[in-house]
């Protein structure tokens, strides 16, 4: 890997020149292992421009040749799927394995978007009035942005691209500048795919470059992935500056455990959807919403002997369940809230902090931690924690556990573990919360469905990608013709009316 990881404009990777530069680290190690140029409003002026120059002859490309080229990159992909993993796990910390998960369910979205002649196909009516027929077709908006998270590296970006630039748009990519290595792996790839130059372009940075992007007058739609502050700003921003945004917020994703539920499989699923990638999902599930005491008493006796048996350690060791937070600030800051819950009265039954593991003392480790008891009130269970951290809240009925879920100001997943159909069927149709799981405890819809909170989990009304994706990268033109022109002749003074 280059010591630096700098932009990439117009098909080649392009020096920073703003002097700023931001540290990436090995959350394992806790050192940092190389830098990131951070862009200037002028470097990301230059990727718009490549961009903006790209974005005719793109947009006049067939979308069957356009599809080719996401059928190379899905095919490439598949044979880097190692490498590309190792990068992620590198800077993010996952697992090798979660890492190559994550790419997989972004490869999915590049498989869609091999369908994309099929999902541009417009609608058309023969004979809306006489000799008259109408048809609409689904248009490319030009340059749009994607602005990504950590916790996603390969995934997000994958959900955000390969749907613009089939649609016939050019694309500016900010990753985030925790884990920026696998944009530039992504970018080499497309060009090998055969995709033109300044179709995909990437502007390292920070808040510099978002506020660039935002300002921008020549980008013509945003979509954002981060916390919820952030996204809210991105979507209020982007939005004063006339562009179409879909902005994707925090979560607080609850599981709700019925007491006819199988415990064992609950406890596994628990298991996995709140300590998997050390918690860093926007779909983790951090709280669960036992029914009556019996099932609260159950799952924590069942569950805290194996959070404490995780094995927590560097990503890269096949071994390892659960790898280090991303930094040392986010360390502290799960740390912290960790401390405000056991503050606010929550009972601490499982306590991760002060984990020490040979040879990695300076890595950012923290071993799993429940919380029991925890009620609506207290902070630990209104934020987002983003780590190691599972709140167990017991409540007296499944009405009780519903109320609370709706009340809460997030709601991007939550999943009911139930034998009862009812049950199932009352929370899929009711509960305010956009992707639901039943017996399912991270409900990330396939590619060909969409993706997409509710509430402050979401600012703007596009889900991302399936269709929602394609409405969201197109605009919709419809065309009214009359064929022979002749047919009718004279002004007519009033509103056209056919038929
Ligand atoms: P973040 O908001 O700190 O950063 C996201 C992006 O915004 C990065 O590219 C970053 O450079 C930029 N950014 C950060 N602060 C900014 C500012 N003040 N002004 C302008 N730009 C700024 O988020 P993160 O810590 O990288 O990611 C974790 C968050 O993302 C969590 O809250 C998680 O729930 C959320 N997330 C949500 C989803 C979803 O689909 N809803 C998916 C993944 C992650």
């Amino acid at each position: 890997m280059p010591d630096v990881i700098n932009h990439y404009i117009g098909g080649k990777v392009v020096a920073g020149k703003s002097g700023r530069l931001g540290d990436i680290y090995n959350p394992a190690t806790g050192e940092v292992i190389r830098k990131v140029a951070y862009a200037s409003v002028e470097e990301l002026r230059a990727a718009v421009a490549a961009a903006k120059a790209a974005f005719p002859a793109w947009a006049e490309t067939p979308p069957l040749r356009r599809a080719r080229v996401m059928f190379r990159l899905k095919s490439l992909i598949e044979q880097n799927m190692d490498r590309l993993a190792r990068i992620i796990t590198e800077e993010h910390g996952k697992t090798v394995e979660d890492a190559k998960g994550s790419i997989t369910r972004g490869l999915e979205v590049v498989e869609f978007a091999c369908g994309i002649p099929h999902a541009l196909k417009g609608e058309y009516t023969e004979s809306v009035g006489t000799a008259i027929d109408s048809y609409s077709m689904r248009q490319p908006l030009g340059v749009v942005a994607g602005i990504t998270p950590f916790n996603f590296p390969a995934m997000i970006p994958l959900w955000m691209a390969p749907m613009a630039i089939a649609c016939g748009n050019t694309f500016v990519l900010k990753p985030s500048e925790k884990d920026p290595s696998f944009s530039l792996e992504l970018a080499n790839l497309f060009k090998e795919a055969g995709l033109p130059d300044g179709v995909f372009n990437v502007v390292q940075g920070d808040k510099v470059a978002v506020n660039a992007i935002l300002d921008d007058p020549d980008i013509m739609a945003v979509s954002f992935v981060g916390a919820t502050t952030t996204a809210e700003y991105v979507y209020q921003t982007g939005a004063r500056h006339n562009k179409r945004v879909q902005a994707f917020g925090g979560a607080k994703n609850h599981m709700v455990i019925m007491p006819d539920a199988d415990l064992n499989q609950a406890s596994d699923a628990l298991l996995g959807a709140a300590y998997g990638s050390a918690g860093e999902r926007c779909m983790a599930i951090s709280v669960a919403v036992a029914i009556g005491d019996k099932v609260a008493d159950e799952i924590i006796h069942n569950l805290a002997p194996r959070v404490r048996a995780l094995k927590v350690g560097p990503g890269t060791d096949p071994e390892v369940e659960m790898g280090p937070l991303v930094t040392r600030d986010h360390y502290n800051k799960v740390m912290g809230l960790i401390e405000t819950g056991v503050k606010e009265g929550a009972h601490l039954a499982l306590d991760g902090r002060g984990l020490k593991l040979q040879g990695y003392e300076k890595g950012f480790f923290m071993g799993g931690s429940i919380f029991d008891r925890v009620t609506t009130d207290m902070e630990i269970y209104k934020q987002e924690i983003f780590g190691p951290v599972l709140s167990v809240v017991r409540a007296k009925d499944y009405a009780e556990a519903a109320k609370m879920i709706n009340e809460h100001e997030y709601g991007n997943g939550t999943a009911i573990f139930t034998r009862d159909g009812d049950a199932a069927r009352h929370f899929a149709n009711s509960i305010k919360v956009g992707m639901v799981g039943v017996n399912v405890p991270i409900p990330v819809p396939v590619a060909y469905h969409s993706f997409g909170g509710w509430k402050r989990s979401v600012f703007g009304d596009q889900h991302m990608y399936g269709m929602e994706g394609v409405r969201f990268y197109t605009k919709l033109k419809t065309i009214t013709a009359r064929w022979p022109t002749g047919i009718r002749s004279g002004a007519d003074f009033n509103i056209p009316t056919l038929g």
